[in-house]
């Protein structure tokens, strides 16, 4: 059966690697982003579909998820990439700041884990992007932290709710990956992690690829760390 992949986020960083690691092993892949500019160029480059969707307005999701359903699109795999991380100091991190980021990390993986649930008429797989920063923090990340902690409590409750429809939930937690202000690190940064490189956007992407393949159905509920071994290291 063919698979119909759908990817928050999608236009760049690790959104961008699993729209072309999808697409690349045969899945129609429709992704969602802000960034139109790079949404509608790698949409051309990988012959996926983009639509401009801003995953913080649940009225926008909800219009994308109506043009799904006048497309008579139905979906197999979910991947709820999107997330933007603030660092801010604790002590002047205001209410509206906290809840932008809750809105653009979590309220979106309830919002479309509903909607795309809803729509996998023969089950699925849907995968949640959390972050090793759910457990291992650091000082003036508490916004980033609570939306990725809560990401993975929503996934494996989400795993037992959808059992019965046949779709199985799990988390990605990945470390340090190559992207955005990262592409700046240094070979002072590679050296001080056990794998002397940080993560590339690909190896999140495969690991999602596995986890997405019909046959995984029997892994539910997890959160798989990608980190080479940071989190191991003493
Ligand atoms: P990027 O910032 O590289 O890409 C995120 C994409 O989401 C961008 O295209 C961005 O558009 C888009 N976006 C931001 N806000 C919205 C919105 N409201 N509606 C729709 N699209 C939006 O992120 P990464 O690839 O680094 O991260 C992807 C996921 O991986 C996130 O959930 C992140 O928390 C997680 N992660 C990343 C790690 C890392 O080291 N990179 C480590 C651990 C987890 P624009 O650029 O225009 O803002």
């Amino acid at each position: 059966m063919s698979q119909v992949a759908l990817i928050t986020g999608g236009a760049n960083g690790i959104g961008k690697a699993l729209v072309q690691t999808f697409k690349e092993a045969g899945v129609h892949v429709v992704f969602v982003d802000v960034d139109d500019h790079q949404g509608e160029a790698l949409a051309i480059a990988c012959d996926a579909s983009y639509y401009h969707v801003d995953v913080t307005k649940p009225e926008a999701i909800e219009a994308f998820f109506r043009k799904m359903d006048q497309e008579k699109v139905t979906f197999s795999v979910l991947i709820n990439n999107v997330g933007i991380t603030k660092v801010q100091p604790f002590l002047e991190l205001s209410y509206q700041e906290f809840d932008d980021v809750l809105k653009t990390n979590l309220y979106s993986t309830f919002l479309f884990s509903q909607h795309v649930a809803r729509r996998m008429p023969d089950g699925g797989r849907i995968i949640n992007i959390g972050s090793t920063r759910a457990f291992m923090s650091e000082p003036n990340t508490e916004s980033y932290a609570a939306s990725k902690g809560a990401i993975h409590s929503l996934t494996h409750a989400m795993a037992m709710s959808l059992q019965p429809h046949n779709i199985t939930v799990n988390a990605i937690s990945p470390g340090w990956i190559e992207t955005g202000d990262h592409q700046a690190l240094t070979d002072v940064d590679h050296a001080q992690h056990p794998s002397n490189r940080v993560g590339k956007p690909d190896d999140v992407a495969r690991l999602a690829l596995f986890l997405a393949d019909e046959n995984q159905a029997f892994i539910n509920g997890e959160n798989i760390v990608i980190d080479g071994g940071m989190t191991k290291k003493m």
